[in-house]
């Protein structure tokens, strides 16, 4: 089964790891906030997160085992019947630390509840600000490929926490929206220039290329696609013009005869009917000598007004 693009970002940002302590911990907490649930036994609390790709499980084991000194361990749910991906878990049973853990990144309060609120001071530095975003999405991101078109999502399932997430990003001049969608609070981003920044941001370099490339390519294809609309259209333009044009050579041909007119219309009538697909600017330079579009155009419409004349009186 070939993986996906959303899938492809999140292989390139798990295999990453930063070296700061201060980043390690903005992003657990992201991850925690986005993927966690708590458990308590005995007076202890334990924490499991949740997430169906197996390296961003592995991220999570090992942003753990480089912080704390706590018993953790990955789980591996098969999912049966109808659903393709495995689940993924990773463990922390109730023990003794896991609270203050969970206090020192400010994930939860002293009511053993989950702390929502974005701690500004955490998120001060642009290292762990970045560090934040990485693991929003490593937890609850996804993006579409651009083929698809252009769109980047995060799920959340408070709309408390969805609406700090927003003026977060928007601190960073990124556009976003939020929507509700199957009782879940979704930001979405939808312009390619947003994209390609939030990419950049969270570090997902040759996923940020990749996205550039199929985006210059698209660019590229409009482009020429307005072109073409564009000559074509040009085109009819001329032909329904020169179409007319003819008519009005014709009839005073017919009429009166084409000789009745001066010498300098007499030329720019023949070069018409010879010429019927020619644009004003083309005719002009097969006269010698060459003369401008608009003097073209002053000729023919000499000659249009000699032929309504006729019309006229007929
Ligand atoms: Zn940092």
């Amino acid at each position: 089964m070939a993986i996906s693009f959303a899938d492809e970002v999140r292989n390139e940002l798990a295999r990453m790891t930063s070296e700061r302590r201060c980043c390690q911990h903005a992003e657990l907490a992201a991850l925690i906030r986005c993927n966690g649930t708590l458990s308590i036994a005995q007076r202890q609390i334990g924490l499991i997160l949740t997430t169906e790709n197996a390296a961003v499980a592995r991220k999570i084991f090992k942003l753990f085992k480089l912080n704390y000194d706590l018993f953790t361990e990955i789980v591996v749910r098969q999912k049966m019947r109808f659903h393709r991906h495995n689940s993924y878990q990773v463990k922390i049973p109730p023990q003794k630390g896991t609270r203050e853990m969970l206090i020192s990144i400010g994930v939860l309060n002293e009511l053993y509840q989950f702390n929502y609120r974005l701690d500004y001071d955490m998120l001060s530095k642009e290292c762990c600000a970045r560090s934040y975003i990485r693991g929003t999405f490593l937890g609850s991101g996804s993006i579409n490929h651009p083929d698809r078109g252009y769109h980047l999502e995060i799920t959340c399932d408070r709309e408390e926490y969805a609406q700090q997430l927003l003026s977060f990003f928007q601190s960073f001049q990124l556009n976003c929206n939020i929507m509700y969608r199957k009782h879940s609070y979704v930001i979405y981003f939808k312009s390619s220039e947003d994209i390609a920044t939030f990419l950049n941001l969270i570090g997902a370099h040759t996923a940020l290329l990749k996205f550039e490339d199929y985006r210059v390519m698209k660019n590229i294809k409009n482009d020429v696609n307005r072109r073409v609309n564009c000559e074509t259209a040009n085109l009819d333009k001329t032909i329904t013009a020169s179409m007319q044009q003819i008519d009005d050579i014709e009839l005073i041909t017919a009429s009166r005869g084409i000789d009745t007119l001066p010498k300098s219309l007499q030329e720019i009538a023949q070069l018409r009917i010879s010429h019927p697909d020619l644009s004003l600017k083309e005719l002009g330079q097969l006269l010698n000598p060459p003369l401008s579009k608009s003097g073209v155009n002053g000729r023919l419409r000499r000659i249009a007004q000699a032929a309504d004349k006729i019309r006229l009186k007929s």
